[in-house]
């Protein structure tokens, strides 16, 4: 990092380089704290579960004849944990493969039986407590991605929703075709988000309420996930949303990524 510092001090004086190397610089200083501000908050994420089950593991050590109720309730709340635990590595993990730009195979996917595998998802997630509806446009097909991508991009916004609606709401997937973009988008009748939130919920770790999401299994990296998934496929997340109302997460994708149902295979997927 203190190379490029030098470096400005070793050119002859030139405005113009000078003002391009003072960008770079704020530049790498940028990235740098975003680097930093990322490993302080995984460590933090995973220290408290590590403490829970740390804490519960030397209770139990030390209690060898602990009544099988108090022992059964410590070993779920430890269950829990790990999986919290598990969650946070596998989307690391996930942002991290995005990061690296490894596996863009890219498949014709079919976004209208996608659609039907994520109201099945839904529907497992929500379990009848939430009404659920789908809304395809006639004639639009699919597009050019990758599969896995996409169907944890879509999976992501379809989890939030459920999770972010409470019970009586209503959630719809919809894809259609709108000025020669195709736009996947999952809305609910949800909280809502306030509007000063919205650019930044897509950063990494950015909760607007942490005991929510915390409680209801988040990791805090799901839209951070949605984001880079979209930006692969040069297509763009829209997010609007009413505090009490609901939310609408949409996905863009460009013309050039559209195809027609006549393009679609049916197997392999
Ligand atoms: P989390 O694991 O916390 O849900 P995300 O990156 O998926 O992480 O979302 C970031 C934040 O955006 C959430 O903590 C929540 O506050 C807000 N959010 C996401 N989706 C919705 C939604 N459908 N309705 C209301 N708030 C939402």
């Amino acid at each position: 990092g203190g190379d490029s510092v030098l470096s400005v001090q070793l050119v002859p004086f030139d405005s113009t380089r000078k003002l391009l190397l003072t960008r770079d610089i704020t530049q790498l200083e940028r990235v740098q704290t975003v680097h930093r501000d990322f490993v302080a908050n995984v460590s933090h994420e995973l220290r408290t579960p590590l403490t829970v089950v740390g804490g519960f593991l030397e209770t139990l050590l030390d209690l060898p004849d602990m009544d099988p109720a108090s022992r059964e309730s410590q070993l779920k709340l430890m269950f829990e944990q790990t999986g919290r635990m598990q969650r946070l590595v596998e989307d690391l993990l996930a942002l991290s493969r995005l990061e690296n730009g490894i596996e863009i195979r890219e498949d014709r996917v079919d976004v209208r039986s996608l659609a039907q595998v994520l109201a099945t998802e839904a529907g497992g997630l929500s379990k009848g407590r939430h009404t659920l509806r789908i809304e395809l446009q006639e004639g639009a097909g699919g597009v050019r991605g990758n599969y896995d991508e996409l169907h944890s991009a879509f999976g992501n916004l379809v989890s939030n929703a459920v999770r972010y609606t409470p019970d009586g709401g209503e959630i719809r997937l919809k894809w259609r075709v709108e000025d020669g973009c195709g736009a996947f988008s999952v809305e609910d009748s949800g909280l809502g988000i306030e509007a000063q939130h919205i650019p930044r919920l897509t950063e990494r770790f950015y909760r607007v309420d942490r005991g929510r999401s915390r409680s209801t299994g988040g990791t805090g990296l799901g839209l951070a996930i949605v984001k880079h998934i979209a930006q692969r496929h040069q297509a763009r997340l829209d997010i609007s949303s009413e505090p009490g109302k609901g939310s609408c997460f949409c996905i863009r994708f460009p013309t050039n990524r559209l195809l027609e149902p006549e393009e679609l295979v049916t197997s392999g997927q």
